[in-house]
């Protein structure tokens, strides 16, 4: 600072012992105009400075910062400096911004960065691939005006992304896409997209040969379990063996029947095209109902209590409903020995209205829970077959569940016994009494 001073002050200092000079030799006026003049020369000289520096800022990119003199030589080496490293940390954030974009172009995903509007900010080769972006056209645009799809904009506005959600037909036909939504940073969102399109040729591959498989079994069933039952019934039948045989027979066949049964359930709950038939749900009188039919096969064996301490009505398909509650009135029933006690309960979990039944059974050790939801998946064969099971019960409650987008939850304890229970959001609680006020 004090070097600044020193240099700007300098030439005035030297005009001024010139002018004294003058004054000494020659008179006041004359030294007055000589310091004037030098003054007015030294201004100048500034002023080329500046208009240097001015013309250089209009243009800073395209030319070199000028060479300066006296002071304005220190000011115009920093400024130099200043701007060699500023066009080094310029190339430096281009090769990471283009090294990011070359790693992100690779990534065998589509990403696209939305703001808190969903505008799409940036994306990659792959998202302008799966939902047929024109890049120069729709960077700025809400991706709900390219993407249609009534499921997309439910998903956006439900905001549960923990789940990806599956995009049939995403602005190009036969695409099948999971989209995940990852919030991030200060309101942004990342948008992950798959193409999941073979995967899914597989698993409908999959689904069509179950289901194929189990309806052609069904006749041949039928026919066999009938001819079964002539036999069985016929008044000369005396050998004993042979009806023994015949029972057994007919078990068995009862048994691949059910089987049958339950898969070709799974396959309508799996097939994307059956979609949920909604309805207003009166729980309270289904589960009097299922109680009933809980206690009749039960025979006498439990104490069965229905406990409804919530008024809700479900927003959801009655027919599956009672095949999901149901299934598990009849899991706590087969899995509780004699003398145990089963409580039905309809209640709200904060504001989710919640079926759950809690049984005082066999329980089922930790390391089992996360399967059981598993076709076929049995922690004891044998007692599930005695018991008539199918291994397909809870599956079937799962998919049922997750239509109705509820969540399972089982809590159990070895020997204790388990708590089956299906928590549905709030959206789906409605009021009955509202209904039917709209009705009248
Ligand atoms: P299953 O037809 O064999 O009952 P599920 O899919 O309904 O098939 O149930 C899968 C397995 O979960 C059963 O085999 C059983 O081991 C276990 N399970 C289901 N419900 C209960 C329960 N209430 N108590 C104890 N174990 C249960």
């Amino acid at each position: 600072m004090f070097d600044f001073w020193r240099r700007a002050l300098f030439p005035v200092f030297v005009f001024l012992i010139l002018s004294l000079l003058v004054w000494v030799t020659v008179g006041a006026l004359p030294a007055t105009l000589f310091f004037s003049m030098m003054m007015l020369i030294n201004l100048v000289l500034h002023l080329r400075q500046l208009k240097a520096l001015d013309f250089w800022l209009i243009d800073s990119d395209e030319r070199m910062v000028p060479d300066g003199s006296g002071l304005w030589e220190d000011v115009f080496m920093r400024l130099n400096r200043m701007v060699r490293q500023h066009h080094k940390e310029h190339k430096q954030r281009v090769a990471a911004l283009q090294h990011m974009e070359q790693a992100t172009s690779a990534l065998p995903e589509g990403v696209a960065i939305l703001d808190e509007a969903y505008h799409i900010e940036w994306c990659n080769p792959l998202a302008v691939q799966h939902f047929g972006l024109d890049y120069k056209h729709d960077i700025g645009q809400q991706i709900t005006y390219l993407v249609r799809q009534p499921e997309f904009a439910k998903y956006l506005a439900v905001r549960d992304f923990n789940e990806p959600l599956v995009l049939y037909g995403a602005r190009q036909d036969g695409l099948t896409l999971s989209i995940k939504l990852i919030p991030y940073g200060d309101n942004k969102r990342l948008l992950i997209s798959r193409d999941i399109t073979h995967l899914e040729r597989i698993e409908t591959m999959r689904r069509d040969f179950v289901a194929n498989v189990s309806h052609e079994l069904r006749t041949p069933l039928t026919v066999v379990n009938g001819f079964v039952e002539t036999l069985h019934d016929m008044p000369n039948l005396e050998n004993n063996m042979a009806r023994r045989a015949l029972n057994l027979m007919g078990e068995q066949m009862c048994r691949m029947e059910q089987l049958v049964d339950g898969l070709l359930t799974l396959s309508k709950l799996e097939d994307t095209l059956n979609a949920l038939q909604e309805e207003t749900v009166d729980v309270a009188r289904l589960l009097r109902t299922l109680l009933q039919e809980g206690q009749s096969l039960s025979a006498g064996n439990h104490t069965l209590q229905l406990e409804l301490a919530s008024s809700c009505a479900l927003l959801g398909n009655a027919d599956e409903l009672r095949s999901a509650f149901g299934n598990l009135i009849s899991n706590a029933i087969r899995y509780t020995p004699h003398g145990g006690e089963i409580l039905v309960s309809w209640h709200e979990k904060g504001d989710q209205p919640v079926f759950s039944v809690q049984d005082s059974g066999i329980g089922v050790s930790p390391q089992h829970i996360p399967r059981l939801t598993e076709r076929f998946y049995r922690v004891d064969r044998s007692r599930s077959r005695e018991t008539g099971g199918t291994g397909l019960g809870l599956a079937i409650v799962k998919h049922i569940a997750s239509r109705h987008q509820a969540r399972l939850e089982i809590a159990s304890e070895e020997g204790k016994g388990s708590t089956f229970s299906v928590i549905f959001s709030s959206s789906r609680c409605l009021s009955l009494q509202v209904e039917e006020t709209i009705a009248n």
